[in-house]
């Protein structure tokens, strides 16, 4: 591994500082924060992708010819790295950009290119993933929402489960299944659905941390044009494979160790003024070495991301290490939030319109948000399953 940073890589960073300095808010991200209202929030968030793309940083890993800048990996990785310290909103068409692009990238056709690349780069379309159905996750090539041809279009009958950013999204990609006799990985094809099309319906699913971005999304005799299908009829598996290798990718994976550290020393530091007894939390050994063995494992995070990375610099390609690291993460993130709950003692069920909440409330919410770390972009016993068999070359 080499920690050095070219020329050309500090000169990236510094625009970026700056741009980011000029157009973030004074304080924000410490006393200044994004509406607390989920929809609002949510335009807040588009609002910012537009200023993004306006300031000429959105899907900067895009090639110039479709809006991007053609970023190197350690571009995106200084970007990923910038955005976190700068404690930055994430915008809204997180799908669109890192999902549905890379796809169509890889496996659209031209005209697909050019039609749906710069509105999702612009902000203007907001995509949602219609893969997971109520009996199909892990198992994802058993879904049975149904796409018939008839004529120039598909008819789309079925539902789809878990479908974040629904209520907010122009387009959806979908999968869906186009042949019900060949083998379940064979009969499905991948389709770009415009979500305004009359026959869909959408139902909001009410997580546990109270908010709802996830939805029940039903297809009632939908008419879907031909033209978009994505690659070839019944050749949408190995195109789904394509937008999940990215959804798992090292990207933003400093990024998201750099969160979490902040998120560390927020606690911390909050374990270290909260009065406990006749001292504060942080007094007591059992947080304190829990706190530390948290100190230790997000440094560990760190590494695992930067050795991933350092593969991916070597032109690698993408391998079961992204499970490893996947696994790692969620796990002791969680870890750390159940230590934050316990560090706060009785407070900690205080949510933020309290007074007394400590951290107004923000580690009680990331603790309910931190259960669904083990199951999205593939549950924890799905890492392991690869790992065994991937790795450890264990039979199935
Ligand atoms: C916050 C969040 C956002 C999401 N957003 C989207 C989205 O936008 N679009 C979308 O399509 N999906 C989305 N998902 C769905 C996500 O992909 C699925 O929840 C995930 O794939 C697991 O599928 P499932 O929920 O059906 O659980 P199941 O697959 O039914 O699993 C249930 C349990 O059984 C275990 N299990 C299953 N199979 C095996 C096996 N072979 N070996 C061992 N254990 C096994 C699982 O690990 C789990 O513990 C989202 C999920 C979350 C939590």
């Amino acid at each position: 591994m080499d920690f050095t940073y070219s020329a050309k890589d500090a000169a990236f960073r510094d625009e970026l500082r700056a741009w980011l300095a000029a157009n973030l808010p004074a304080g924000w991200g410490e006393t200044v924060f994004g509406p607390e209202d989920e929809d609002e929030n949510a335009m807040f968030r588009l609002d910012w992708e537009g200023k993004l793309y306006a300031g000429g940083w959105n899907g900067i890993a895009w090639p110039v010819k479709y809006g991007g800048r053609g970023a190197s990996l350690v571009e995106q990785a200084i970007f990923a790295e910038e955005m976190a310290r700068a404690r930055a909103p994430e915008g809204l068409n997180i799908i669109g950009r890192n999902l549905v692009a890379t796809t169509l990238l890889h496996h659209g056709s031209e005209e697909q290119r050019q039609r749906y690349l710069p509105k999702i780069i612009s902000g203007e379309e907001v995509w949602c993933q219609g893969f997971s159905e109520p009996n199909a996750g892990s198992d994802l090539a058993s879904i049975r929402c149904r796409a018939v041809r008839e004529g120039d279009h598909f008819v789309i009958n079925g539902q789809k489960i878990w479908t974040s950013f629904a209520q907010y999204a122009q387009w959806c990609i979908l999968l869906a299944r186009t042949d019900t006799d060949l083998p379940k990985h064979q009969g499905i094809s991948f389709l770009l659905v415009d979500m305004s099309t009359p026959g869909i319906s959408i139902r909001p699913l009410r997580q546990i941390s109270g908010e709802s971005e996830f939805n029940e999304t039903f297809f009632d005799n939908v008419k879907v044009p031909v033209a978009n299908l994505v690659g070839d009829l019944n050749g949408g598996w190995k195109i789904a494979m394509t937008t999940l290798a990215y959804e798992r990718g090292p990207e933003d994976a400093l990024g998201r160790q750099i969160h979490f550290k902040q998120e560390l020393d927020a606690l911390i530091e909050t374990a270290a003024t909260l009065k406990r007894g006749k001292g504060t939390a942080i007094d007591d050994p059992t947080v304190r070495q829990k706190l530390a063995k948290s100190v230790v494992e997000i440094e560990v995070m760190r590494l695992n991301c930067l050795r991933a990375f350092s593969k991916a610099l070597k032109g690698k390609p993408r391998g079961p290490e992204a499970s490893m690291n996947k696994l790692y993460w969620s796990h002791v993130t969680q870890n750390m939030y159940e230590t934050a709950l316990e560090a706060l003692g009785p407070l900690a069920p205080l949510d933020g319109g309290d007074p007394l909440s400590p951290g107004e409330g923000r580690f009680q919410l990331s603790f309910l948000r931190s259960k669904a770390f083990t199951i999205y972009s593939g549950s924890s016993e799905i890492q392991r399953n690869i790992i065994a068999e991937r790795v450890l070359g264990l039979p199935k």
